[in-house]
């Protein structure tokens, strides 16, 4: 399809014309700006929306087991590979827990998949979003780590063991 182009007067193409109603949608703005737009960071926090998709974290069950039972699901469906499993054996009634479970917080692009996958809601994208380090290796959060973020709040309501005193955060 071709398109035609306007024909414009010369005054038009001054472009001034074009700047004036900027310049007027922009002062017609200015009495609307009471509401301050930015926060005094650190000291002042974002109030997050509830369905916020921070880092992803391991939950521990209300029994005090980690949740995963290592099905790999999320290990597969994550795009750039971040997660990595190395799958044991337990005498638990899932039979398998993970022996190793890592994420490359480096690689982690938040899309929410492992936790859309997880068939028994043991990998969750919390509230965190203060993740930047000097040092790219340690964006690799180990199972222990996952799990110690995992167990701040907010939690799943009855679906997880809280923090409780003498547990490390
Ligand atoms: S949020 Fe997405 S990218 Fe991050 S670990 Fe989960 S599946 Fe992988
Ligand atoms: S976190 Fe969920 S999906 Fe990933 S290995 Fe564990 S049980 Fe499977």
């Amino acid at each position: 399809m071709k398109l035609q182009r306007p024909k414009l007067t010369w005054w038009e193409r001054t472009y001034f014309p074009a700047i004036l109603q900027g310049l007027a949608i922009t002062f017609r703005h200015i009495p609307r700006i009471k509401k301050r737009v930015t926060l005094e960071y650190p000291e002042v926090r974002w109030e997050l929306p509830k369905k916020y998709r921070g880092a992803p974290v391991l939950l521990t069950g209300l029994d005090g087991h980690e949740k995963c039972t290592s099905c790999k699901l999320c290990q597969f469906i994550c795009p750039p590979r971040a997660i990595n499993i190395v799958a044991g054996e337990t005498d638990l009634a899932k039979e398998k827990f993970p022996r190793e479970f890592t994420i490359d917080m480096g690689l982690c692009i938040f899309c929410g998949y492992c936790q859309e996958v997880c068939p028994v809601e043991a990998i969750w994208l919390k509230d965190e979003y203060e993740l930047a380090d000097y040092d790219r290796t340690r964006l690799i959060y180990t199972k222990e780590e996952l799990l110690a973020r995992g167990r701040k709040p907010p939690y799943l309501p009855g679906k997880e063991k809280p923090l409780t005193e003498g547990d490390k955060p």
